[in-house]
């Protein structure tokens, strides 16, 4: 039997099934078996789940196989199906075999098993023998036996009852006479599904008719039962019974009477039931046109990947309730993702109030328990949607209707860690299987989704107008470079004269301002703020990080390396070159130039302190805040209705991160911000400070271009290699040790090389300094293969991981195929 244990090691394993339990041990159920000295469970994998050319170490048949130790599961817990996809992903990922399939187990910690001793049927004669007198069985053997007659109990507790006996050797040898017997045993789940008690109007029973008659004098329970009447599914005894402690006697008669029955149900995770917004709009024309082919696929089955790339506001959302209300109607399954669950209430909320009782929302918020009842509602097709992150694409749906991606740009769709999948290309690969149409929803779409929209791989729909002809907020683009007013201390000030009238405005106006300031990794950037000038790598179009330890500049894909310049190259100004600005002085500011205003910050320093993120949202929410400065923090899925104007202090800083993607990044940020300011009756407003008022991915946030920033970014990526055109694949080296970590990097790269032919459609770049070049006590240094040769890139992949095996002990290696984060 073959086994997939969750440990980074790319293989399956074999181990012996006692002849017992044959027939229990089909794919899909969960075993627990030792490895490595340690107990674990495994997943029982098909034979044939990856062949000898999928370059796992094959069997090792010289090898005695272990036994294994228990079955876990009765059925299979992860459909074949499943197991394919994740198999076929992770090959192609690189990624070990038995960390993507510990992905479809179920929630919680695996049940525990025992393996108890019990009486053969020989051992019960022999004890039988042993009352009426013949006595075959010596010494210590009758105490034992006489307890087992009892109940199985194991080895643990017999040693306990019997502290002077020898109980493993006695037991032993009792199994050796065939007079006792080891068996599995399953102790019951430890995340214990939670029940509750739902009372349901009983069978052809007229609510109406009994109020009338047999309940005519007891109008609470005549009451009562018309409420339950009401209810298809039936109620929670525990909601009844909150509002009114007396309905337990109520119930209690009607059921006496058989007007009402009880059934014992799992009981999910927070489910208030939105009883109002459920209610349905009429489509807009837009909206009604792109429902047309994705209803035809969900009818025909057919697992085509729509782009659904609409501004926002435009009503994505609603587009999404209905398809997945078409899938409902044809009898199948649909599962809706969201980048982060605890920021997109908005969307969960709608879906519940769309669906009530059929959602099943799937957050880290839930307890083992409860999120082990959703799934198992799931598997059974007792309800029909699943809501979540990422993680939710293994929820068990076996009956796959449509599969929604809401923000399918967004970063939060990579796993970075074990497993690297992509939701996105997961859920292509269940759409295939299921034979159902994804949609990919976005106001800003990743340049993969688009190009592939481009080339005809993918269908794109748009909804280019918002919903009931409201405006989308205007955004100003204010260039930094003109601005010349200096503070007393002769620094130029860092609010220009427009967005310091736009505040005062809000101020006047009584609206709330966020003001805010992408600082990622600023301090390690040569950004100049009174100029913008920004140090680059003119090979890699990169920004150059700053290495205080050298004190020089390095690039972080090719290892270039440069002089800290004297004082800025741009503009000669000798202190701010490697300044740049910080929230802190930014505050300063505010406070001196509105000391009237009410400010707050909310950075990563004090979002660390408890209760201040909550007591700044708090502050927005309940409009006892003006001013509210911050970074990435408060640029994500909150709805403040008080928020007037949004000022973004220097767009630039984004652009400037050593990461391809920094102008996508920055472009999307800057329109999901600017998505933020009014979104109420009043019109939101839009500062978005620069050096670059001109570039390419701020120009069109003002005028709400995605196509004109497409095609610019598309030609940047065209011209280097990047993705969509070249493959990346990136590989991180880490150790405690600098130069451990520098060799190990350079002995994978030779690896690498060595591979490399002239003329060859892939290059290997590096090793260089990862741009995060110290992480938690540790060593970094990145080596990337970009290319379009794909064949060779899995020869160099594969090489190189091979090498990795090799590496001194201290070293380790973590390989991203298709890696999103660059840091
Ligand atoms: P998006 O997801 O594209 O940002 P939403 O689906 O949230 O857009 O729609 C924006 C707003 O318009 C929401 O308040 C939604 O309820 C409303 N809306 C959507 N479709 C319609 C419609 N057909 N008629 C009226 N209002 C609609
Ligand atoms: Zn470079």
């Amino acid at each position: 039997m073959r086994v997939a244990l969750p440990v980074p090691i790319d293989r399956l394993f074999d181990y012996r099934v006692p002849a017992a339990h044959e027939d229990e041990v089909v794919p899909g159920t969960r075993v627990r078996v030792r490895f490595a000295g340690q107990e674990v469970s495994g997943l029982v994998v098909p034979k044939d789940l990856v062949t000898c050319e999928d370059s796992l170490v094959a069997e090792d048949s010289t090898r005695e196989l272990s036994e294994i130790d228990a079955v876990i599961d009765e059925e299979p817990v992860v459909s074949e199906a499943m197991m394919r996809i994740l198999a076929e992903a992770a090959r192609e990922i690189y990624s070990p075999i038995g960390l993507a399939l510990a992905h479809a187990r179920p929630p919680g910690s695996t049940p525990r098993t025992a393996r108890p001793y019990a009486l053969t049927p020989r051992g019960e004669r022999a004890l039988a023998q042993r009352a009426l007198g013949a006595d075959a069985l010596g010494g210590d053997a009758f105490p034992l036996l006489t307890r087992l007659a009892d109940k199985p109990l194991t080895l643990g507790a017999l040693s306990k009852a019997f502290p002077r006996i020898d109980v493993s050797g006695r037991l032993a040898s009792l199994v050796a006479d065939g007079l006792i017997e080891r068996r599995f045993e399953r102790r019951g789940p430890t995340a214990r599904i939670p029940m509750e008690r739902i009372a349901l109007i009983a069978p052809d029973i007229d609510a109406h008719a009994a109020s009338e008659s047999e309940l005519a004098r007891a109008p609470r329970q005549a009451a009562l039962l018309r409420q339950l009447a009401a209810a298809k599914d039936g109620i929670a005894t525990r909601w009844l019974t909150k509002r009114d402690s007396n309905v337990g006697s109520h119930l209690r008669s009607l059921a006496a009477r058989g007007f009402i029955v009880f059934e014992e149900r799992p009981r999910l995770g927070a489910t208030e039931t939105v009883l109002d917004g459920g209610g349905e709009v009429t489509l807009t024309s837009d909206q009604a046109d792109v429902l047309v082919p994705i209803r035809d696929s969900i009818k025909r089955q057919i697992d085509q990947v729509f782009l659904l790339h609409g501004v926002t506001g435009s009503g994505k959302t609603e587009v999404y309730l209905r398809a997945v209300a078409e899938a409902l109607s044809r009898g199948r399954q649909a599962l809706v993702l969201v980048p982060e669950i605890t920021l997109t209430h908005q969307i969960v909320a709608r879906v519940r109030a769309r669906f009530g009782d059929q959602v099943a929302v799937l957050h880290s918020g839930l307890k083992p328990g409860e999120r082990l009842a959703q799934w198992e509602r799931l598997r059974t097709g007792q309800t029909n949607i699943a809501v979540g992150a990422r993680s939710a694409l293994f929820a068990p749906l076996e009956n796959l209707g449509l599969i929604v991606i809401d923000e399918e740009h967004d970063g939060a769709y990579k796993n970075d860690e074990g497993f690297r999948y992509h939701a996105r290309e997961l859920a292509r690969k269940r759409a295939e299987d299921a034979s159902c149409p994804l949609i990919l929803g976005s106001a800003t779409p990743s340049l993969e989704s688009r190009y592939s929209a481009e080339r005809g791989e993918i269908t794109r729909l748009s909804l280019p107008r918002r919903v009931g002809g409201r405006p989308l907020p205007a955004v100003e683009i204010i260039d930094l470079g003109r601005e010349k007013d200096k503070n007393p201390r002769g620094r130029k000030l860092i609010l220009s004269k427009p967005l310091r009238g736009a505040i005062e405005a809000a101020l006047d106006d009584g609206g709330q301002t966020i003001l805010f300031l992408n600082r990622r990794g600023f301090s390690t950037r040569v950004f100049c703020f009174q100029c913008g000038h920004a140090e680059r790598c003119d090979d890699c179009d990169v920004a150059l990080v700053f290495h205080s330890a050298e004190y020089q500049l390095r690039c972080h894909y090719c290892d270039l390396v440069r002089a800290v310049p004297e004082e800025c190259s741009g503009c000669g100004d000798p202190e701010t070159a490697l300044l740049g600005v910080g929230t802190e002085r930014l505050e300063e500011e505010v406070s001196s130039l509105f000391p009237k205003a009410r400010v707050m910050r909310l950075d990563r320093d004090l979002a660390s302190k408890r209760g201040h993120t909550e007591s700044v949202l708090r502050g927005l929410k309940n409009e006892d805040v003006d001013i509210v400065i911050g970074t990435q923090m408060v640029a994500k899925g909150h709805d403040f209705p008080g928020v007037q104007l949004v000022g973004v202090i220097a767009a630039d800083i984004g652009l400037h991160l050593p990461d391809f993607r920094a102008a996508e990044r920055t472009f999307q940020l800057l329109t999901q911000v600017a998505g933020r300011a009014g979104r109420a009756e009043r019109p939101g407003r839009v500062v978005i400070q620069t050096f670059v008022p001109d570039h390419y991915a701020l120009a069109p946030v003002a005028t709400h271009d995605y196509e004109g920033f497409y095609r610019e970014e598309i030609l940047h990526r065209e011209a280097l290699g990047y993705p969509p055109f070249g493959q990346l694949t990136r590989t991180v080296v880490h150790a405690e040790d600098e130069e451990a970590t520098r060799l190990a990097a350079q002995t994978l790269a030779r690896a690498a090389r060595a591979l490399i032919h002239d003329g060859a459609r892939l290059e290997v770049l590096g090793p260089a300094p990862a741009p995060i070049a110290r992480l938690r006590g540790r060593h970094r240094a990145m080596l990337l293969f970009k290319g379009t040769d794909e064949a060779l890139l899995r020869r160099v992949t594969e090489a190189t991981l091979a090498a990795a095996k090799r590496l001194p002990r201290e070293v380790q290696v973590a390989l991203d195929a298709r890696p999103v984060n660059m840091l």
